[in-house]
């Protein structure tokens, strides 16, 4: 009880499987006492997967600290130390600091995420925020928060072994887990994965939400992953 949550979700569709699991996870950890927020869909159309120069979304003064050379790294840590970054962002970032427990819901999309969730963490992460180069230990600023990373696929969980197609799933877990939240310094916790809910009979559905239900039921009990290439290649 007391604990905050920031559910991430990208769904376009509030009746689809996604719709589904996100409307259990707010339930539920609501029932518990947490203070449940979600974002994403409500800024989607500020959050463009593209980080174009001229992008009043992300620096909307249009005040540069280098007009010569478009740098986007520097650009975005120059305008968060000034204050610069836009009103949206600034939000983002507010509810990210705040959460105790980022939750990511959302469709497997070509090994990933979709566009619009990547862009969020391209737009929102940024440096002198989320991270800073210049400390040690690679430096992650969110320090004592929590990450679930839930999602579904199209492919069954048999195409998601090491000797299969796709490669054991944890191959695709390394990028969002390891290299973005783990680079952050938020812990990991096991992700969430419901396989190919579109192809599966209407009973193994509910028997996937019922395990989502029953999970978030224990989860503040859970310890995070060992976020090491072993996990994800050994
Ligand atoms: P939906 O189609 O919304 O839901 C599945 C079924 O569940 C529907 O029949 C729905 O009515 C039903 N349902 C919803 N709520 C409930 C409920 N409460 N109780 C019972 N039934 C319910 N897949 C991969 O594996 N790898 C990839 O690399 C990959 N790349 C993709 C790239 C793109 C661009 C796209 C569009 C898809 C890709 N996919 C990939 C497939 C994608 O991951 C799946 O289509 C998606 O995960 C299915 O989730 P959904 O929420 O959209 O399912
Ligand atoms: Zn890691």
């Amino acid at each position: 009880p007391g604990k905050k949550v920031l559910i991430v979700y990208a769904h376009q569709e509030p009746k689809s499987f996604n719709g589904s699991l996100l409307k259990i996870a707010v339930e539920e950890l609501t029932k518990q006492g947490c203070s449940v927020g979600r974002t994403i869909n409500n800024v989607l159309l500020n959050f463009p997967p593209a980080s174009p120069q001229n992008d009043s979304s992300l620096l909307p003064t249009g005040h540069l600290h280098n007009p010569e050379a478009f740098n986007y790294a520097v650009e975005t840590w120059e305008a968060y130390k000034r204050g610069g970054l836009s009103k949206d962002l600034v939000e983002e970032q507010k509810k990210v600091q705040e959460a105790d427990l980022l939750i990511f819901q959302f469709p497997l999309f070509w090994f990933s995420m979709p566009a619009i969730l990547k862009g969020w963490m391209d737009r929102v992460l940024v440096q002198g925020f989320a991270y800073d180069l210049t400390k040690a230990n690679g430096g992650g600023l969110l320090q004592d928060k929590l990450c679930l990373f839930s999602f579904t696929t199209g492919g069954n969980q048999e195409m998601y072994s090491n000797e299969a197609f796709c490669g054991d799933i944890r191959y695709v877990l390394w990028p969002m887990q390891h290299g973005i939240m783990h680079f952050c310094g938020v812990k990991v916790l096991e992700p969430h994965i419901c396989y190919a809910p579109e192809h599966v009979s209407e009973e193994k559905r509910k028997e996937m939400l019922t395990a989502w239900t029953q999970r978030l039921k224990t989860l503040w009990k859970e310890e995070p992953i060992d976020c090491s290439p072993d996990w994800y290649f050994k």
